[in-house]
């Protein structure tokens, strides 16, 4: 799964109603599996908002928006979809029905070969609404993780993403079968027969290109002359791939993968999400806070790169100071709310400090 789509950690979400019913039958907190699929926002049984009542799954939560009638409906289905297809499913067989219903339905063009271009127009079109979690928005409308998906689902040697199986299953069933017209509309005409004459002085003209340009890459020298490069990649192709430049693979770098805009704009959104019961500050960690967004360590780094908040701020020292000197304020009411006399022993038991920690910040206040 591409960066900064994965999902995080679930365990915190809770469907209000399953909470209370299964409260008052166990007396404890349970975390059903259906609520911890990724990108489920609501829950399948009782179609209610998804509420986060642990810390560890804040970013979660951030992530899925309030909206729309469109995407309340689109969310709920998925939600159910994704639990069906949780309880029937065994390894393999998801994307074998997929295959098999779009084979039926027209969209392969020989075996193995899936007509890209019109499912992913379709595609599109079953999902127009939307959903409420970013991260299934972002994966509907960019296609490049579905085809990744798909490529990974037809090889034996690689995982498949399980929620991109649900929405393909999902598309797979809703989209209309090809009509033979739009098929023949979209394959590619037959390529006539090309004289020995012109594509003699095409392949004469390409061979004196390439010796008159030594130093252009590849790719320069295709866009140096597109017109002869495309005429010669539809009508003699395979000459054309002995007489390119050679790929100069060394020099091409790998770019870290970009990071979708919306775990910025959802962590500047949202406050920090360890906020105690006990009402003290929170410790200034910027592992704890990793962990109360439920984040990867590079996925945080990567974040906070782009918003530079609160994670790299409160490890800094003046920040301890800051937060010391919050724990102790908090610490000094309590003690006054109990009438008792405010001392350092008292004040580091209360705010859950060292003495030595108290003492060092009195004796520079
Ligand atoms: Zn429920």
């Amino acid at each position: 799964m591409p960066l900064g789509l994965e999902s995080g950690n679930r365990y915190g979400l809770q469907c209000p109603e399953c909470a209370q019913s299964t409260f008052i039958e166990t007396r404890r907190r349970v975390s059903y599996t259906a609520h911890c699929i990724p990108y489920v926002t609501r829950c399948p049984w009782h179609g209610c908002r998804l509420v986060c009542d642990c810390e560890c799954s804040s970013l979660e939560l951030l992530l899925s928006e309030r909206s729309g009638d469109g995407r309340a409906v689109n969310s709920l289905h998925y939600a159910t979809r994704a639990d069906t297809l949780r309880q029937r499913c065994v390894s393999g067989q998801s994307w074998e029905r997929v295959r098999l219903t779009l084979e039926e339905k027209g969209y392969y063009a020989a075996p193995g070969r899936l007509r890209v271009r019109s499912f992913h127009e379709d595609f599109c079109r079953v999902f127009s609404a939307g959903f409420e979690d970013a991260r299934l928005n972002y994966i509907v409308s960019e296609w490049k993780p579905v085809q990744a998906c798909i490529r990974a689902a037809s090889r034996a040697d690689r995982a498949a993403p399980a929620a991109i199986l649900v929405l393909l299953d999902w598309a797979a069933d809703e989209v209309d079968c090809l009509s033979t017209h739009t098929v023949a509309r979209r394959s590619s005409p037959v390529p006539a027969d090309i004289p020995t004459s012109v594509r003699s002085l095409k392949r004469a003209q390409w061979t004196e290109h390439v010796a008159g340009h030594p130093k252009l890459s590849r790719t320069e020298m295709r866009l140096s002359t597109p017109a002869l490069w495309a005429w010669l990649y539809r009508h003699d192709g395979p000459w054309l791939q002995r007489h390119q430049v050679p790929a100069d693979v060394a020099a091409r770098k790998r770019r870290p993968a970009e990071l979708p805009p919306f775990h910025k704009s959802a962590m500047l959104r949202g406050a920090d999400p360890r906020q105690r019961c006990d009402g003290r500050e929170p410790l200034p960690s910027s592992y704890q806070l990793r962990l109360a967004y439920g984040m990867t360590e590079y996925l945080f780094n990567r974040a906070m790169e782009s918003v530079c908040g609160p994670g790299r701020g409160r490890e800094l020292p003046g920040a301890r100071a800051v937060f010391v000197d919050r724990r102790l304020q908090f610490a000094a009411a309590a003690l006054a709310c109990r009438g008792l006399p405010e001392n350092t022993a008292l004040l580091a038991r209360e705010a859950r400090l060292r003495v030595s920690t108290v003492r060092q910040f009195l004796s520079h206040s």
